[in-house]
């Protein structure tokens, strides 16, 4: 492993002073991606600066309802914490869908966000890869790509973003607040991850030096109907093939008054489904209006040679997922 510099950080505005005058720094919270990535040799950061015993571990009520979980909250501490599985039960689904429980005891919020692409050729120094050596060309293409994306990807890449978390977050409107050397500011969770295009080596819209705070879930969302559901390779301690989260709100003949809904394993980015959305929204929520909806999602996908099974197989976990929670909520009159 290349030398580094270690710096702890005492406060929000110190780290970023601290960032600030290392050229090449990163900031270190559970370390669970960032120290494999360094063994590997892919990050290789002049400094870390550790942002872990900073005072943002704890999670509060906001007065609308909704919460507030600062971003070095455990995964495995907010999976369990009450607001979150009464109020959002999708995230903590979510949650401890991802990783082991080991990880998830250590890995952090603002962590999670951050965490990168598992594309194998990613992972590989001596692979050309666009995101980790900008120009060196996309292995993934014309190698093993059956991980990859479907969605939204470019010719520079096809890699998935792994959280589950994100695609949870994106579903509920979450926000990220983030503390930077121009101050704070805040971006809407299903913006904050960015698509490939001519620049994959930038995973997230966060600008050089800035910090995860916290992030926030509206209470607007609170208490509805929410789940999260995962296809993965096995059950435990694998990334998605594809995932859905999905928020709804019914009236009582099941016409749909509000929808969130996000895949996960599509895309370079949790893909929030606007379009399936729009469809849904003032129809009574049956399989059939479902799959139409989610069938117009995915009209815009361009699988390649080994990945086209996604497409079928995202399409009957959002039907599955949303028709799932339609029966829960109010079960089918006759
Ligand atoms: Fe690199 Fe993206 Fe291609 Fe994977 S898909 S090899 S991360 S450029």
């Amino acid at each position: 492993m290349k030398p580094f510099h270690y710096v702890r950080a005492d406060s929000v505005a110190g780290a970023v002073e601290a960032y600030a005058a290392r050229p090449g720094a990163r900031y270190l919270a559970g370390g669970t991606n960032l120290m494999d990535l360094m063994k590997l040799g892919v990050e290789t950061p002049a400094a870390l600066i550790d942002v872990s015993r900073l005072p943002l571990d704890t999670v509060q009520e906001l007065p609308d309802g909704g919460l507030r979980a600062g971003a070095t909250v455990r995964n495995s501490d907010l999976a369990a914490h009450p607001l979150v599985r009464d109020r959002f039960p999708v995230l903590s689904q979510a949650l401890l869908a991802g990783a082991s429980g080991q990880l998830r005891n250590v890995a952090t919020t603002g962590g999670n966000l951050l965490q990168r692409t598992r594309c194998t050729y990613f992972q590989d120094t001596s692979a050309p890869c666009d995101k980790r050596r900008p120009g060196s060309g996309c292995a993934a293409r014309a190698g093993v790509h059956r991980d990859h994306a479907v969605l939204g990807a470019s010719e520079r890449c096809i890699a998935t973003h792994p959280s589950d978390m994100a695609v949870a977050l994106a579903a509920l409107d979450a926000e990220v607040e983030l503390h930077g050397p121009e101050g704070g500011r805040t971006v809407p969770a299903a913006e904050f991850h960015r698509l490939p295009g001519e620049h994959p080596e930038r995973d997230t819209v966060i600008r050089p030096g800035e910090l995860i705070t916290a992030v926030t879930v509206p209470g607007a969302t609170a208490g509805r109907p929410s789940a999260y559901r995962k296809a993965r390779d096995r059950a435990s301690y694998a990334f998605a093939l594809a995932s859905v989260a999905a928020v709804i709100d019914l009236d009582a003949d099941r016409t749909v008054r509000a929808v969130g809904l996000a895949f996960g394993g599509l895309a370079h980015r949790p893909w929030r489904a606007r379009l399936a959305e729009t469809a849904l929204l003032g129809q009574r929520l049956t399989e059939e209006a479902v799959a139409r909806a989610v069938d117009a999602e995915l009209a815009l996908a361009q699988p390649l040679a080994q990945n086209a099974f996604k497409v079928p197989l995202a399409r009957n976990l959002a039907v599955h997922t949303l028709s799932g929670l339609a029966a829960a909520r109010s079960p089918q009159r006759t």
